[in-house]
């Protein structure tokens, strides 16, 4: 039988295991790195889907070379025995409680959530990773809200309330009708006038609500519901319990680890800050992302595209909702 730890190290090279199934080591594409390399930059895990992750994205082909090797060679069953008996066999997922989450519960879930097993297991493994690398994310991405501030490629932070509206306005594609107003300003047919083309808004200002929404809705639409959502859209990312200086590193990962666009930052005036980013491609990598980001204590309702958000040029107890960083 082989030993999966032997296995991996086979692979990468020496690792510094930090449990059972998971350890820091070097990344196979370490000398494409464009940025600095720190010692906890690169991890491999042999549990659910084994895997070899870097918190560089210069090095993704090396990794994702040196991940099929991984994953080939531990193709074939194994187990290992855990401290205080338990034993782990391939393809089960080691939880941060110690619990061993087997592969036949995976096979459950993925039937009962329509999915396939495979990816079901990518999902759970996510879970497992995420938990386990979020403390590096945290420290290695930190991204303060003075430096937000400070960082935003455009000067923004202190336009008056009406600029701040319009520049907002303008992340949008011209053709779409978004939706302004308070939360309960949906579901009757006079809520019709909160659901306007950019157009109107521009004349309008930011007066009729302190919310709105990260998706465009149908043109006629009086009601804020998912079905009436047009497809365009953004990924809203918020936390209610992450502060204001904490957030900005699952910006920073998002935008410069996973590629994924941010377009801006607002501060709500309370006690959080909105990351607008594009939105995932597809189901997949949204149920990906949604997996990741609840781990790293991110608002799972953000994946509700017809959550209301608050909307920058407008005041919330006499402060400003505003944005602070904006993309070039
Ligand atoms: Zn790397």
């Amino acid at each position: 039988m082989i030993n999966p730890r032997q296995v991996a190290a086979g692979v990468v090279g020496g690792v510094d295991w930090q449990s059972e199934v998971s350890g820091y080591c070097r990344c196979p594409g370490e000398s494409l790195h464009t940025h600095k390399t720190g010692k906890k930059d690169c991890r491999v895990c042999v549990d659910g889907v084994p895997t070899i992750f870097c918190f560089h994205s210069s090095c993704a082909p090396a990794v994702a070379d040196a991940n099929k090797r991984l994953r080939r060679e531990l193709g074939t069953p194994w187990t290992l025995t855990l401290p205080g008996g338990k034993v782990l066999r391939a393809g089960d997922v080691l939880q941060a409680s110690g619990a061993i989450l087997l592969r036949e519960v995976v096979l459950a879930r993925a039937k009962a959530e329509g999915r396939h097993p495979g990816e079901q297991l990518v999902l759970e493994t996510l879970v497992a990773m995420a938990g386990r690398f979020k403390p590096e994310l945290f420290e290695k991405f930190h991204w303060p809200f003075a430096h937000i501030l400070e960082d935003s490629p455009l000067l923004v932070a202190d336009r008056d309330p009406d600029d701040q509206f319009r520049t907002w306005l303008r992340l949008w594609p011209a053709h779409c009708h978004v939706w302004i107003g308070d939360i309960y300003s949906t579901g009757r047919p006079e809520h019709a006038t909160h659901f306007r083309p950019l157009a109107d808004w521009y004349q309008i200002g930011p007066a009729m609500g302190n919310y709105t929404c990260g998706s465009a809705f149908k043109p006629g639409t009086y009601s804020r519901s998912n079905a009436n959502c047009d497809g365009t859209r953004f990924l809203v990312v918020e936390s209610d319990s992450l502060k204001k200086d904490e957030i900005g590193a699952v910006f920073a990962y998002l935008n410069n680890r996973l590629r994924y666009n941010l377009h801006a930052i607002i501060d709500t005036a309370g006690k959080s800050l909105h990351g607008w980013f594009d939105a995932p491609p597809n189901k997949v990598m949204e149920d990906r992302l949604k997996a990741a980001l609840t781990v790293f204590g991110c608002d799972p309702k953000l994946f509700t595209y017809s959550q209301p958000v608050r909307v920058p040029g407008a005041w919330r107890d006499g402060k400003l909702q505003r944005i602070v960083w904006l993309k070039n």
